[in-house]
Protein backbone atom coordinates (compact mmCIF):
# COMPACT_ATOMS: atom_id res chain seq x y z
CA UNK A 1 0.00 0.00 0.00
CA UNK A 2 1.39 3.62 -0.80
CA UNK A 3 1.14 4.90 2.76
CA UNK A 4 2.24 8.59 0.71
CA UNK A 5 -1.27 8.70 -0.64
CA UNK A 6 -3.66 8.01 2.70
CA UNK A 7 -4.96 10.93 4.75
CA UNK A 8 -4.67 9.60 8.24
CA UNK A 9 -7.31 11.10 10.16
CA UNK A 10 -6.48 13.25 13.15
CA UNK A 11 -7.64 14.77 16.02
CA UNK A 12 -8.37 18.06 14.14
CA UNK A 13 -10.62 16.17 11.30
CA UNK A 14 -12.97 14.72 14.19
CA UNK A 15 -14.15 17.58 16.35
CA UNK A 16 -16.57 16.41 17.20
CA UNK A 17 -17.19 12.38 18.51
CA UNK A 18 -17.59 10.99 14.87
CA UNK A 19 -20.88 8.63 14.86
CA UNK A 20 -18.84 6.04 13.20
CA UNK A 21 -15.27 5.08 14.57
CA UNK A 22 -15.45 1.03 13.87
CA UNK A 23 -15.62 0.18 10.66
CA UNK A 24 -15.25 -3.85 10.61
CA UNK A 25 -17.17 -4.47 14.06
CA UNK A 26 -20.11 -1.91 12.64
CA UNK A 27 -20.28 -3.61 9.75
CA UNK A 28 -20.31 -6.45 11.48
CA UNK A 29 -23.22 -5.62 14.15
CA UNK A 30 -25.54 -3.50 11.59
CA UNK A 31 -28.76 -5.46 10.21
CA UNK A 32 -31.47 -3.58 8.58
CA UNK A 33 -33.71 -4.69 11.18
CA UNK A 34 -32.18 -3.51 13.94
CA UNK A 35 -32.00 0.60 12.41
CA UNK A 36 -35.92 -0.13 11.29
CA UNK A 37 -36.64 -0.58 14.97
CA UNK A 38 -34.13 2.04 16.20
CA UNK A 39 -35.88 4.65 13.86
CA UNK A 40 -39.48 2.98 15.87
CA UNK A 41 -41.19 2.10 12.24
CA UNK A 42 -44.49 0.95 13.10
CA UNK A 43 -45.10 -2.67 13.44
CA UNK A 44 -46.18 -3.97 10.17
CA UNK A 45 -43.69 -2.22 8.21
CA UNK A 46 -45.81 0.88 8.06
CA UNK A 47 -43.52 4.34 7.49
CA UNK A 48 -43.90 7.03 5.70
CA UNK A 49 -40.86 9.50 4.49
CA UNK A 50 -42.50 12.89 5.40
CA UNK A 51 -43.78 11.75 8.50
CA UNK A 52 -40.83 10.40 9.69
CA UNK A 53 -38.57 13.56 8.46
CA UNK A 54 -40.45 16.18 9.91
CA UNK A 55 -44.12 15.30 11.92
CA UNK A 56 -41.70 12.89 14.14
CA UNK A 57 -39.56 16.13 15.14
CA UNK A 58 -42.56 18.96 15.35
CA UNK A 59 -43.46 18.73 19.01
CA UNK A 60 -41.57 19.57 21.98
CA UNK A 61 -38.59 21.65 22.03
CA UNK A 62 -37.77 20.34 18.45
CA UNK A 63 -40.60 22.10 17.23
CA UNK A 64 -39.07 25.57 17.15
CA UNK A 65 -35.91 24.60 15.81
CA UNK A 66 -34.83 25.50 12.00
CA UNK A 67 -35.64 22.81 9.90
CA UNK A 68 -34.75 24.30 6.46
CA UNK A 69 -33.41 27.87 6.08
CA UNK A 70 -33.68 28.97 2.58
CA UNK A 71 -31.24 31.99 1.26
CA UNK A 72 -31.69 33.73 -2.14
CA UNK A 73 -29.63 36.78 -3.31
CA UNK A 74 -31.49 39.79 -3.46
CA UNK A 75 -33.65 38.92 0.30
CA UNK A 76 -33.46 38.09 3.17
CA UNK A 77 -33.38 34.05 4.62
CA UNK A 78 -36.54 32.49 5.08
CA UNK A 79 -36.47 30.07 7.78
CA UNK A 80 -39.24 27.48 8.53
CA UNK A 81 -39.03 25.27 12.25
CA UNK A 82 -39.98 21.82 12.31
CA UNK A 83 -43.29 22.88 13.32
CA UNK A 84 -43.78 25.20 11.17
CA UNK A 85 -42.84 22.96 8.18
CA UNK A 86 -45.29 20.17 9.51
CA UNK A 87 -48.06 22.66 9.25
CA UNK A 88 -47.20 23.49 6.27
CA UNK A 89 -46.89 20.07 4.53
CA UNK A 90 -50.03 19.20 5.88
CA UNK A 91 -51.49 21.81 4.53
CA UNK A 92 -50.12 21.18 1.10
CA UNK A 93 -51.67 17.25 1.65
CA UNK A 94 -54.93 18.62 1.93
CA UNK A 95 -54.66 20.58 -0.89
CA UNK A 96 -54.37 17.43 -2.49
CA UNK A 97 -57.11 15.77 -0.71
CA UNK A 98 -59.25 18.96 -1.90
CA UNK A 99 -58.29 18.39 -5.47
CA UNK A 100 -59.15 14.63 -5.54
CA UNK A 101 -55.09 13.59 -5.66
CA UNK A 102 -54.60 10.13 -3.40
CA UNK A 103 -52.49 7.73 -2.96
CA UNK A 104 -50.29 6.40 -6.02
CA UNK A 105 -51.43 9.49 -7.58
CA UNK A 106 -48.25 11.35 -9.48
CA UNK A 107 -46.77 14.62 -8.74
CA UNK A 108 -44.35 16.50 -10.45
CA UNK A 109 -42.42 19.63 -9.08
CA UNK A 110 -40.87 21.91 -11.44
CA UNK A 111 -39.39 24.79 -9.57
CA UNK A 112 -36.18 26.38 -8.45
CA UNK A 113 -35.16 25.65 -4.78
CA UNK A 114 -38.05 27.91 -3.42
CA UNK A 115 -39.71 26.97 -0.32
CA UNK A 116 -42.56 25.13 -1.88
CA UNK A 117 -40.58 22.82 -4.11
CA UNK A 118 -40.03 21.28 -0.43
CA UNK A 119 -43.56 21.74 1.15
CA UNK A 120 -45.04 20.32 -1.97
CA UNK A 121 -42.73 17.20 -1.83
CA UNK A 122 -42.76 16.49 1.60
CA UNK A 123 -46.77 17.40 1.63
CA UNK A 124 -47.43 14.83 -1.62
CA UNK A 125 -45.33 12.09 0.34
CA UNK A 126 -47.60 13.27 3.30
CA UNK A 127 -50.66 12.15 0.84
CA UNK A 128 -48.94 8.65 -0.20
CA UNK A 129 -48.41 10.73 -3.13
CA UNK A 130 -46.06 9.89 -5.87
CA UNK A 131 -43.32 12.34 -6.43
CA UNK A 132 -41.14 13.33 -9.10
CA UNK A 133 -39.26 16.84 -8.89
CA UNK A 134 -37.64 17.86 -12.04
CA UNK A 135 -34.56 19.81 -12.87
CA UNK A 136 -35.73 23.58 -13.21
CA UNK A 137 -33.00 23.93 -16.30
CA UNK A 138 -35.05 21.47 -18.02
CA UNK A 139 -36.06 22.62 -21.59
CA UNK A 140 -40.15 21.45 -22.55
CA UNK A 141 -39.36 18.39 -24.33
CA UNK A 142 -37.43 16.75 -21.01
CA UNK A 143 -40.49 18.39 -18.89
CA UNK A 144 -42.82 16.47 -21.55
CA UNK A 145 -41.30 13.11 -22.02
CA UNK A 146 -41.47 12.83 -18.15
CA UNK A 147 -44.23 13.97 -17.03
CA UNK A 148 -45.84 11.46 -19.63
CA UNK A 149 -43.67 8.68 -18.85
CA UNK A 150 -45.01 9.26 -15.46
CA UNK A 151 -48.02 9.96 -16.15
CA UNK A 152 -48.57 12.59 -13.88
CA UNK A 153 -51.76 14.12 -13.02
CA UNK A 154 -50.45 17.15 -10.74
CA UNK A 155 -47.99 19.76 -11.54
CA UNK A 156 -46.57 22.42 -9.02
CA UNK A 157 -44.14 25.06 -10.93
CA UNK A 158 -44.14 28.90 -11.13
CA UNK A 159 -45.55 31.51 -13.04
CA UNK A 160 -42.07 32.33 -15.04
CA UNK A 161 -41.21 29.24 -15.66
CA UNK A 162 -44.89 27.30 -16.69
CA UNK A 163 -44.58 31.06 -19.20
CA UNK A 164 -41.37 29.90 -20.39
CA UNK A 165 -41.67 26.30 -20.65
CA UNK A 166 -44.85 24.69 -20.42
CA UNK A 167 -48.20 27.28 -21.70
CA UNK A 168 -47.00 26.46 -25.63
CA UNK A 169 -47.03 22.83 -24.49
CA UNK A 170 -49.45 21.61 -21.83
CA UNK A 171 -51.92 19.75 -24.51
CA UNK A 172 -48.74 17.35 -25.17
CA UNK A 173 -49.46 16.61 -21.50
CA UNK A 174 -52.58 14.87 -21.58
CA UNK A 175 -52.30 13.42 -17.98
CA UNK A 176 -52.20 16.45 -16.22
CA UNK A 177 -55.45 17.48 -14.46
CA UNK A 178 -53.77 20.04 -11.96
CA UNK A 179 -51.23 22.52 -12.40
CA UNK A 180 -51.04 24.49 -9.29
CA UNK A 181 -48.60 27.52 -9.78
CA UNK A 182 -46.50 29.80 -7.44
CA UNK A 183 -46.28 33.32 -7.96
CA UNK A 184 -42.58 33.73 -8.13
CA UNK A 185 -42.62 37.34 -6.93
CA UNK A 186 -44.71 36.19 -4.03
CA UNK A 187 -48.00 37.77 -4.97
CA UNK A 188 -50.77 36.22 -6.77
CA UNK A 189 -51.73 33.93 -9.95
CA UNK A 190 -54.07 33.87 -12.56
CA UNK A 191 -53.33 32.47 -15.16
CA UNK A 192 -56.07 30.48 -17.18
CA UNK A 193 -56.17 27.09 -16.96
CA UNK A 194 -54.05 26.32 -13.11
CA UNK A 195 -54.68 26.84 -9.99
CA UNK A 196 -53.20 29.38 -7.53
CA UNK A 197 -51.27 26.91 -5.03
CA UNK A 198 -51.00 30.18 -2.22
CA UNK A 199 -54.53 31.00 -2.52
CA UNK A 200 -55.13 26.69 -1.86
CA UNK A 201 -52.82 26.76 0.46
CA UNK A 202 -54.20 29.15 2.54
CA UNK A 203 -58.06 28.11 2.18
CA UNK A 204 -56.46 24.07 3.40
CA UNK A 205 -56.09 23.22 6.69
CA UNK A 206 -53.00 22.66 8.77
CA UNK A 207 -53.88 19.35 10.30
CA UNK A 208 -54.03 16.06 8.55
CA UNK A 209 -53.89 12.85 9.22
CA UNK A 210 -50.55 11.42 7.33
CA UNK A 211 -51.88 8.13 4.36
CA UNK A 212 -50.76 4.95 6.36
CA UNK A 213 -47.84 4.18 3.89
CA UNK A 214 -46.07 1.05 3.98
CA UNK A 215 -42.03 0.56 3.61
CA UNK A 216 -42.75 -1.13 -0.08
CA UNK A 217 -45.50 1.69 -1.22
CA UNK A 218 -44.22 4.11 -3.82
CA UNK A 219 -42.88 7.55 -2.56
CA UNK A 220 -40.78 8.88 -5.16
CA UNK A 221 -39.86 8.88 -9.18
CA UNK A 222 -36.37 9.89 -10.22
CA UNK A 223 -35.05 9.99 -13.88
CA UNK A 224 -31.79 8.70 -14.94
CA UNK A 225 -30.75 8.38 -18.86
CA UNK A 226 -29.42 5.20 -20.18
CA UNK A 227 -27.41 4.80 -23.27
CA UNK A 228 -30.52 3.86 -25.67
CA UNK A 229 -34.29 5.09 -25.37
CA UNK A 230 -36.10 7.56 -23.39
CA UNK A 231 -35.18 8.47 -19.83
CA UNK A 232 -35.76 5.31 -17.42
CA UNK A 233 -37.87 6.17 -14.19
CA UNK A 234 -36.54 4.91 -11.07
CA UNK A 235 -39.34 3.97 -8.57
CA UNK A 236 -38.49 4.36 -5.00
CA UNK A 237 -40.34 3.25 -1.86
CA UNK A 238 -41.13 4.97 1.88
CA UNK A 239 -39.04 2.30 3.21
CA UNK A 240 -35.99 4.33 1.82
CA UNK A 241 -36.02 6.25 4.32
CA UNK A 242 -34.21 3.56 6.82
CA UNK A 243 -31.31 3.65 4.47
CA UNK A 244 -31.35 7.26 4.41
CA UNK A 245 -31.14 7.92 8.03
CA UNK A 246 -28.44 5.37 8.24
CA UNK A 247 -26.47 6.58 5.73
CA UNK A 248 -26.85 10.41 6.78
CA UNK A 249 -25.31 9.02 10.45
CA UNK A 250 -22.48 6.65 8.72
CA UNK A 251 -21.09 8.74 5.58
CA UNK A 252 -22.21 12.18 6.16
CA UNK A 253 -21.61 12.41 9.99
CA UNK A 254 -25.12 13.93 10.75
CA UNK A 255 -25.51 14.83 14.89
CA UNK A 256 -28.67 16.87 15.64
CA UNK A 257 -26.80 20.41 16.28
CA UNK A 258 -25.02 20.40 12.76
CA UNK A 259 -25.98 23.10 10.07
CA UNK A 260 -25.82 21.19 7.02
CA UNK A 261 -25.33 22.73 3.71
CA UNK A 262 -26.26 20.14 0.42
CA UNK A 263 -26.20 22.43 -2.80
CA UNK A 264 -27.47 19.40 -4.89
CA UNK A 265 -30.73 20.22 -6.39
CA UNK A 266 -33.64 18.15 -6.03
CA UNK A 267 -34.25 17.49 -9.75
CA UNK A 268 -31.19 15.34 -8.92
CA UNK A 269 -31.70 12.56 -6.67
CA UNK A 270 -28.83 13.58 -4.38
CA UNK A 271 -30.96 16.75 -4.15
CA UNK A 272 -34.14 14.41 -2.36
CA UNK A 273 -32.05 11.94 -1.12
CA UNK A 274 -29.54 14.57 1.20
CA UNK A 275 -31.07 17.61 0.50
CA UNK A 276 -34.49 17.45 1.63
CA UNK A 277 -35.30 13.77 3.20
CA UNK A 278 -31.31 12.64 5.86
CA UNK A 279 -31.17 16.00 7.27
CA UNK A 280 -34.65 16.19 7.96
CA UNK A 281 -34.98 12.78 9.40
CA UNK A 282 -31.91 13.49 11.55
CA UNK A 283 -33.34 16.65 12.73
CA UNK A 284 -30.34 18.93 11.56
CA UNK A 285 -31.27 22.68 10.72
CA UNK A 286 -30.47 22.59 6.63
CA UNK A 287 -29.60 25.57 4.06
CA UNK A 288 -31.09 25.93 0.94
CA UNK A 289 -29.68 28.04 -1.53
CA UNK A 290 -31.50 29.25 -3.79
CA UNK A 291 -28.90 30.57 -6.20
CA UNK A 292 -26.39 28.85 -8.45
CA UNK A 293 -22.21 28.21 -8.06
CA UNK A 294 -20.24 31.52 -7.19
CA UNK A 295 -17.39 31.06 -5.68
CA UNK A 296 -17.21 34.42 -3.34
CA UNK A 297 -20.96 33.20 -2.40
CA UNK A 298 -20.50 29.85 -1.82
CA UNK A 299 -17.37 30.27 1.22
CA UNK A 300 -19.88 33.24 2.48
CA UNK A 301 -22.60 30.65 3.02
CA UNK A 302 -20.23 28.41 4.69
CA UNK A 303 -18.99 30.87 6.83
CA UNK A 304 -21.81 32.83 7.88
CA UNK A 305 -24.45 30.39 7.67
CA UNK A 306 -21.53 28.40 10.68
CA UNK A 307 -22.15 25.23 8.06
CA UNK A 308 -21.12 22.23 9.74
CA UNK A 309 -21.34 19.71 7.18
CA UNK A 310 -21.16 20.16 3.52
CA UNK A 311 -22.27 17.56 1.05
CA UNK A 312 -21.54 19.03 -2.10
CA UNK A 313 -19.96 18.04 -6.04
CA UNK A 314 -16.64 17.19 -7.51
CA UNK A 315 -17.64 19.62 -10.50
CA UNK A 316 -18.10 22.71 -7.75
CA UNK A 317 -14.79 22.18 -5.66
CA UNK A 318 -12.97 21.79 -8.70
CA UNK A 319 -14.42 25.20 -9.72
CA UNK A 320 -13.31 26.48 -6.18
CA UNK A 321 -10.08 25.40 -6.53
CA UNK A 322 -10.07 26.94 -10.19
CA UNK A 323 -11.12 30.42 -8.32
CA UNK A 324 -7.91 30.33 -6.50
CA UNK A 325 -6.83 29.93 -2.62
CA UNK A 326 -6.95 33.96 -2.13
CA UNK A 327 -10.46 33.89 -2.52
CA UNK A 328 -10.88 30.93 0.45
CA UNK A 329 -8.14 32.62 2.46
CA UNK A 330 -11.03 35.81 3.25
CA UNK A 331 -13.12 33.62 5.13
CA UNK A 332 -12.71 31.95 8.35
CA UNK A 333 -14.84 28.05 8.77
CA UNK A 334 -14.35 27.00 12.20
CA UNK A 335 -17.50 25.72 12.20
CA UNK A 336 -16.56 23.24 9.19
CA UNK A 337 -15.93 19.45 10.28
CA UNK A 338 -17.23 17.49 7.41
CA UNK A 339 -16.87 17.56 4.19
CA UNK A 340 -18.12 15.00 1.44
CA UNK A 341 -18.98 15.05 -2.19
CA UNK A 342 -20.44 12.83 -4.62
CA UNK A 343 -21.84 12.07 -8.32
CA UNK A 344 -18.43 11.99 -10.98
CA UNK A 345 -14.76 11.14 -10.13
CA UNK A 346 -13.19 13.18 -7.36
CA UNK A 347 -9.64 13.52 -8.41
CA UNK A 348 -6.82 12.81 -5.55
CA UNK A 349 -5.63 16.53 -6.11
CA UNK A 350 -9.25 18.12 -4.76
CA UNK A 351 -9.05 15.85 -2.14
CA UNK A 352 -5.99 16.82 -0.79
CA UNK A 353 -7.02 20.62 -1.80
CA UNK A 354 -9.78 20.31 0.75
CA UNK A 355 -7.16 19.30 3.52
CA UNK A 356 -5.00 22.29 2.47
CA UNK A 357 -7.40 24.72 2.10
CA UNK A 358 -10.20 24.35 3.90
CA UNK A 359 -8.55 22.44 6.42
CA UNK A 360 -10.57 19.57 5.80
CA UNK A 361 -10.21 16.45 3.53
CA UNK A 362 -13.14 15.73 1.25
CA UNK A 363 -14.33 12.70 2.08
CA UNK A 364 -16.24 10.92 -2.17
CA UNK A 365 -18.81 8.81 -1.62
CA UNK A 366 -20.26 6.83 -4.73
CA UNK A 367 -24.00 6.02 -5.49
CA UNK A 368 -26.69 6.52 -8.01
CA UNK A 369 -30.08 7.05 -8.58
CA UNK A 370 -31.09 3.23 -8.98
CA UNK A 371 -29.43 3.02 -5.14
CA UNK A 372 -31.40 5.30 -4.11
CA UNK A 373 -28.97 6.29 -0.82
CA UNK A 374 -25.06 5.99 -0.77
CA UNK A 375 -23.56 2.76 -0.80
CA UNK A 376 -19.89 3.40 -0.96
CA UNK A 377 -17.84 5.94 0.98
CA UNK A 378 -14.64 7.69 2.71
CA UNK A 379 -16.21 7.67 6.06
CA UNK A 380 -14.31 9.18 9.80
CA UNK A 381 -13.76 5.65 10.64
CA UNK A 382 -10.96 5.10 8.51
CA UNK A 383 -8.09 6.67 6.54
CA UNK A 384 -8.59 8.39 3.08
CA UNK A 385 -7.25 7.03 0.34
CA UNK A 386 -7.08 10.53 -2.18
CA UNK A 387 -8.92 9.11 -5.22
CA UNK A 388 -10.95 6.28 -4.17
CA UNK A 389 -14.75 5.94 -3.71
CA UNK A 390 -14.11 4.43 0.07
CA UNK A 391 -15.39 1.71 1.61
CA UNK A 392 -18.99 -0.26 1.39
CA UNK A 393 -20.93 1.08 4.38
CA UNK A 394 -22.56 -0.75 7.02
CA UNK A 395 -25.29 -3.16 5.81
CA UNK A 396 -23.95 -3.08 1.92
CA UNK A 397 -22.17 -5.72 0.23
CA UNK A 398 -20.43 -4.63 -2.80
CA UNK A 399 -18.05 -6.81 -5.47
CA UNK A 400 -16.44 -6.76 -8.54
CA UNK A 401 -18.24 -8.87 -10.84
CA UNK A 402 -17.50 -10.43 -14.83
CA UNK A 403 -20.18 -11.69 -16.85
CA UNK A 404 -20.76 -15.05 -18.06
CA UNK A 405 -22.01 -16.17 -20.66
CA UNK A 406 -25.11 -17.92 -19.71
CA UNK A 407 -26.23 -14.39 -18.11
CA UNK A 408 -24.88 -14.76 -14.74
CA UNK A 409 -22.17 -13.33 -13.00
CA UNK A 410 -18.60 -14.01 -10.76
CA UNK A 411 -17.19 -12.38 -8.06
CA UNK A 412 -13.85 -11.31 -8.76
CA UNK A 413 -11.82 -11.88 -5.78
CA UNK A 414 -8.34 -10.86 -6.50
CA UNK A 415 -7.83 -8.12 -5.57
CA UNK A 416 -7.64 -5.12 -8.24
CA UNK A 417 -8.89 -6.68 -10.78
CA UNK A 418 -11.29 -4.45 -13.05
CA UNK A 419 -14.92 -5.77 -13.64
CA UNK A 420 -18.48 -4.53 -12.60
CA UNK A 421 -19.31 -2.74 -9.68
CA UNK A 422 -22.26 -5.00 -8.05
CA UNK A 423 -24.41 -4.42 -4.62
CA UNK A 424 -26.20 -7.02 -3.25
CA UNK A 425 -29.66 -6.59 -3.45
CA UNK A 426 -31.58 -6.09 0.00
CA UNK A 427 -31.16 -2.67 1.19
CA UNK A 428 -33.85 -0.73 1.89
CA UNK A 429 -33.63 2.08 -0.81
CA UNK A 430 -33.02 -0.39 -3.57
CA UNK A 431 -35.20 1.57 -6.43
CA UNK A 432 -37.98 -1.13 -7.51
CA UNK A 433 -38.50 -0.87 -10.63
CA UNK A 434 -38.36 1.27 -13.54
CA UNK A 435 -41.27 3.04 -15.05
CA UNK A 436 -43.33 0.66 -17.66
CA UNK A 437 -40.13 -1.21 -17.55
CA UNK A 438 -40.38 -4.34 -15.87
CA UNK A 439 -37.71 -6.14 -18.65
CA UNK A 440 -34.97 -3.74 -18.17
CA UNK A 441 -35.50 -3.73 -14.09
CA UNK A 442 -35.26 -7.65 -14.20
CA UNK A 443 -32.02 -6.70 -16.68
CA UNK A 444 -30.14 -4.63 -13.52
CA UNK A 445 -30.00 -8.04 -11.96
CA UNK A 446 -27.99 -11.09 -11.77
CA UNK A 447 -29.05 -13.85 -9.12
CA UNK A 448 -28.41 -11.29 -6.02
CA UNK A 449 -26.66 -9.00 -7.37
CA UNK A 450 -27.81 -5.74 -8.44
CA UNK A 451 -25.63 -4.50 -11.60
CA UNK A 452 -24.62 -0.53 -11.43
CA UNK A 453 -23.49 -0.37 -15.19
CA UNK A 454 -20.45 0.78 -13.62
CA UNK A 455 -16.58 -0.36 -14.08
CA UNK A 456 -14.30 -0.53 -10.74
CA UNK A 457 -11.89 -2.29 -8.72
CA UNK A 458 -11.96 -3.02 -5.23
CA UNK A 459 -7.56 -2.80 -3.77
CA UNK A 460 -6.38 -5.22 -1.07
CA UNK A 461 -7.88 -3.09 1.82
CA UNK A 462 -11.29 -3.35 0.73
CA UNK A 463 -11.32 0.16 -1.22
CA UNK A 464 -13.33 1.22 -4.41
CA UNK A 465 -11.61 2.97 -7.28
CA UNK A 466 -13.77 4.39 -10.18
CA UNK A 467 -12.52 3.40 -13.57
CA UNK A 468 -15.93 4.37 -15.66
CA UNK A 469 -18.88 3.80 -16.48
CA UNK A 470 -19.81 0.60 -18.83
CA UNK A 471 -22.22 2.52 -21.65
CA UNK A 472 -22.00 5.73 -23.38
CA UNK A 473 -23.70 7.78 -20.89
CA UNK A 474 -22.42 11.32 -20.18
CA UNK A 475 -21.26 13.14 -16.63
CA UNK A 476 -21.33 16.30 -17.10
CA UNK A 477 -21.12 18.52 -13.42
CA UNK A 478 -22.41 15.85 -11.94
CA UNK A 479 -25.36 15.16 -14.07
CA UNK A 480 -26.21 11.98 -15.94
CA UNK A 481 -27.22 12.90 -20.07
CA UNK A 482 -28.12 10.26 -22.12
CA UNK A 483 -26.87 10.70 -25.74
CA UNK A 484 -30.20 9.19 -27.27
CA UNK A 485 -32.03 12.07 -25.42
CA UNK A 486 -29.76 15.36 -27.40
CA UNK A 487 -29.59 12.90 -30.46
CA UNK A 488 -33.55 12.76 -30.68
CA UNK A 489 -33.80 16.29 -30.39
CA UNK A 490 -31.43 17.40 -32.74
CA UNK A 491 -32.90 15.10 -35.08
CA UNK A 492 -36.52 16.95 -35.10
CA UNK A 493 -34.33 19.44 -37.20
CA UNK A 494 -35.10 19.32 -40.69
CA UNK A 495 -31.29 19.82 -41.63
CA UNK A 496 -30.19 16.69 -39.56
CA UNK A 497 -30.28 13.28 -40.84
CA UNK A 498 -28.48 12.02 -38.24
CA UNK A 499 -26.57 12.74 -34.66
CA UNK A 500 -23.93 11.00 -32.77
CA UNK A 501 -23.62 12.24 -28.94
CA UNK A 502 -20.15 11.72 -26.71
CA UNK A 503 -19.08 13.15 -23.40
CA UNK A 504 -16.11 14.81 -23.95
CA UNK A 505 -13.69 15.10 -21.19
CA UNK A 506 -13.22 18.07 -19.50
CA UNK A 507 -10.85 19.25 -16.22
CA UNK A 508 -13.38 21.05 -14.64
CA UNK A 509 -16.96 19.70 -15.20
CA UNK A 510 -16.29 15.86 -16.26
CA UNK A 511 -17.68 15.31 -19.71
CA UNK A 512 -18.95 18.25 -21.92
CA UNK A 513 -22.16 16.77 -24.38
CA UNK A 514 -20.28 16.86 -28.05
CA UNK A 515 -22.61 16.09 -30.97
CA UNK A 516 -21.86 15.31 -34.66
CA UNK A 517 -24.20 15.64 -37.24
CA UNK A 518 -24.62 14.57 -40.93
CA UNK A 519 -26.96 16.82 -42.76
CA UNK A 520 -29.93 15.99 -44.97
CA UNK A 521 -29.68 16.75 -48.78
CA UNK A 522 -29.76 19.92 -49.25
CA UNK A 523 -28.50 21.68 -46.33
CA UNK A 524 -25.01 22.90 -46.20
CA UNK A 525 -22.33 22.53 -43.26
CA UNK A 526 -21.66 26.30 -41.87
CA UNK A 527 -21.41 28.77 -39.21
CA UNK A 528 -25.23 30.09 -39.21
CA UNK A 529 -25.97 26.34 -39.32
CA UNK A 530 -23.86 25.03 -36.27
CA UNK A 531 -25.14 28.22 -34.33
CA UNK A 532 -28.98 27.53 -35.52
CA UNK A 533 -28.89 23.88 -34.40
CA UNK A 534 -27.15 24.72 -31.01
CA UNK A 535 -29.72 27.07 -30.00
CA UNK A 536 -32.46 24.54 -31.52
CA UNK A 537 -31.26 22.21 -29.04
CA UNK A 538 -31.10 24.45 -26.26
CA UNK A 539 -34.53 25.65 -26.55
CA UNK A 540 -35.37 22.20 -26.74
CA UNK A 541 -33.27 20.65 -23.89
CA UNK A 542 -32.65 23.50 -21.46
CA UNK A 543 -28.89 24.76 -20.97
CA UNK A 544 -28.63 21.80 -18.75
CA UNK A 545 -28.43 18.89 -21.39
CA UNK A 546 -28.02 20.55 -24.85
CA UNK A 547 -24.49 20.12 -26.42
CA UNK A 548 -21.82 22.56 -25.86
CA UNK A 549 -20.07 21.94 -29.41
CA UNK A 550 -21.39 20.10 -32.43
CA UNK A 551 -19.43 19.11 -35.55
CA UNK A 552 -20.59 18.56 -39.39
CA UNK A 553 -19.68 15.20 -40.29
CA UNK A 554 -20.28 13.38 -44.01
CA UNK A 555 -21.41 10.78 -41.84
CA UNK A 556 -22.40 8.68 -38.71
CA UNK A 557 -20.23 5.32 -38.19
CA UNK A 558 -22.61 2.44 -37.69
CA UNK A 559 -22.75 -1.07 -36.63
CA UNK A 560 -23.93 -3.49 -38.63
CA UNK A 561 -27.04 -3.41 -37.10
CA UNK A 562 -27.34 0.33 -37.76
CA UNK A 563 -26.91 1.75 -34.16
CA UNK A 564 -24.14 4.88 -34.22
CA UNK A 565 -21.18 3.74 -32.58
CA UNK A 566 -20.62 6.35 -30.41
CA UNK A 567 -17.66 4.54 -29.04
CA UNK A 568 -15.75 4.89 -32.29
CA UNK A 569 -16.75 8.90 -32.47
CA UNK A 570 -15.11 9.45 -28.83
CA UNK A 571 -11.99 7.24 -30.22
CA UNK A 572 -11.73 9.81 -32.63
CA UNK A 573 -12.23 12.79 -31.10
CA UNK A 574 -9.74 11.35 -28.02
CA UNK A 575 -7.15 10.24 -31.05
CA UNK A 576 -7.54 7.16 -28.95
CA UNK A 577 -7.15 4.29 -30.46
CA UNK A 578 -10.26 2.82 -32.34
CA UNK A 579 -10.78 -0.94 -30.73
CA UNK A 580 -12.47 -3.10 -32.12
CA UNK A 581 -14.27 -2.22 -35.02
CA UNK A 582 -15.37 -5.74 -36.57
CA UNK A 583 -19.13 -4.51 -36.03
CA UNK A 584 -18.35 -1.45 -38.30
CA UNK A 585 -20.35 -1.19 -41.31
CA UNK A 586 -18.19 -0.87 -44.16
CA UNK A 587 -18.05 3.15 -45.03
CA UNK A 588 -18.37 4.27 -41.86
P1 LIG B 1 -26.85 9.47 -11.02
O1 LIG B 1 -27.70 8.27 -11.16
O2 LIG B 1 -27.22 10.60 -11.90
O3 LIG B 1 -26.70 9.86 -9.58
O4 LIG B 1 -25.40 9.06 -11.51
C1 LIG B 1 -24.78 7.92 -10.96
C2 LIG B 1 -23.46 7.69 -11.62
O5 LIG B 1 -22.56 8.77 -11.29
C3 LIG B 1 -22.75 6.46 -11.11
O6 LIG B 1 -23.24 5.28 -11.71
C4 LIG B 1 -21.31 6.78 -11.50
O7 LIG B 1 -21.08 6.53 -12.85
C5 LIG B 1 -21.23 8.27 -11.21
N1 LIG B 1 -20.73 8.51 -9.85
C6 LIG B 1 -21.43 8.77 -8.75
N2 LIG B 1 -20.61 8.96 -7.69
C7 LIG B 1 -19.35 8.79 -8.14
C8 LIG B 1 -18.06 8.84 -7.54
N3 LIG B 1 -17.89 9.11 -6.26
N4 LIG B 1 -17.00 8.60 -8.34
C9 LIG B 1 -17.16 8.32 -9.65
N5 LIG B 1 -18.34 8.27 -10.27
C10 LIG B 1 -19.43 8.50 -9.53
Amino acid sequence: MDTQSIIHKSAADLRVAPNFVDYEGERCRFSWEAAVRELSVEPGGGINIAWQAVDRHCTGPHGTKIALRFLARNASATNISYAELAALTNRFCNVLRQLGVGKGDRLFILSGRIPELYIALLGALKNGTVVSPLFSAFGPEPIATRVNLGAGTVLVTTDLLFERKLAHCLDQMPSLKHVLLVAEDGGQTAVPGTRDLAMLMAQASDACACEQTSANDLALMHFTSGTTGIPKGALHVHGAAITHWVTGRYALDLHPDDVYWCTADPGWVTGTSYGVIAPLLHGVASVVDREEFDAERWYGILQDERVSVWYTAPTAIRMLMRAGAPIARKYALPQLRFVASVGEPLNPEAVCWGKDVLGLPIHDNWWQTETGGIMIANTPAFDIKPGSMGRPLPGVDAAIVEHLEDGSVRVLETPDTQGELALRRGWPAMFRGYLNNEARYLKSFAGDWYLTGDLARRDADGYYWFVGRADDVIKSAGHLIGPFEVESALMEHPAVAEAGVIGKPDPVVGETVKAFVALNQGYKAGEALRMELLGHARKRLGAAVAPKELEFVAQLPHTRSGKIMRRLLKARELGLAEGDTSTLESGS
